[in-house]
């Protein structure tokens, strides 16, 4: 049976084809929420150089995330590009059950499953601004060779037509006004009344 996951914190799930700006947004929201913790995925892609093992990913090899995923470790998994990528459900429910909000960087057919299993989380999808400009920011960041690019624009085009289902669109046209647009979600998000109702009493009850 699919293990359900508890939760007390939000899940911001932040999907978006690869170049388009997806790490540059991440890491600056996180100096504006300094608690806002950032799933470290567990991977069987070898480190590109500037990757350091348990901040960008925990890397692993195929047997170890086979093993893991066979006890049934990962809240998603989706293999991309010949490699395996996965979220850990256990650190993903310790965090949340702490009442931390989380930001899981991760692909379409991870979101998928993760929508697929009820998670309530917030489903944001980062556009570029056009598929032209994708290929220029791929091909600016040096990290791909052609063929890796060209998989990846191919792949692009597929996953953003799956932002049709997601909560949130954000068009990173400009870092600066898409790093307001996704605070904006985040602290919005956090005032829901859902997320407000013991304020409430307390304010009510005179606490
Ligand atoms: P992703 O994590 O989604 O694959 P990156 O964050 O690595 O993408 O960004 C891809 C490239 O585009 C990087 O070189 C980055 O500096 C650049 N970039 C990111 N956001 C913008 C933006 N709003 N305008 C121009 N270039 C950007
Ligand atoms: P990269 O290899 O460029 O770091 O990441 C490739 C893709 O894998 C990105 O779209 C990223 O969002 C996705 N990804 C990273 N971690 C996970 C994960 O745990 N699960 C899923 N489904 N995708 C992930």
């Amino acid at each position: 049976m699919e293990k359900k996951i508890k939760q007390k914190g939000l899940v911001f799930v932040v999907s978006a084809p690869s170049g388009a700006g997806k790490t540059t947004l991440c890491r600056a929201i996180s100096r504006i929420f300094p608690a806002l913790h950032f799933s470290i995925s567990y991977t069987t892609r070898p480190p590109r150089p500037g990757d350091v093992n348990g901040r960008d990913y925990h890397f692993i090899d195929p047997e170890k995330f086979q093993e893991m995923n066979d006890r049934g470790e990962f809240a998603e998994w989706a293999e991309i590009y010949g490699y395996r990528y996965g979220t850990s459900r256990i650190i993903l429910e310790k965090v949340l059950e702490e009442g931390q909000d989380v930001i899981l960087d991760i692909d379409g057919q991870g979101a998928r499953q993760l929508r697929e299993k009820k998670l309530p989380g917030i489903f944001i999808f980062l556009l570029p601004p056009s598929v032209e400009e994708l290929e220029q920011r791929l091909s600016r960041r040096k990290t791909e060779g052609k063929a890796a690019m060209e998989e990846r624009l191919k792949k692009a085009k597929v996953e953003m037509a799956e932002a049709r289902w997601y909560d949130y669109l954000i068009v990173n046209d400009e870092l600066e006004k898409a790093k307001e647009q996704l605070k904006g979600i985040i602290l919005a998000e956090n005032c829901r009344r859902e997320r407000m109702n013991n304020v409430l009493e307390d304010i009510l009850t005179g606490k």
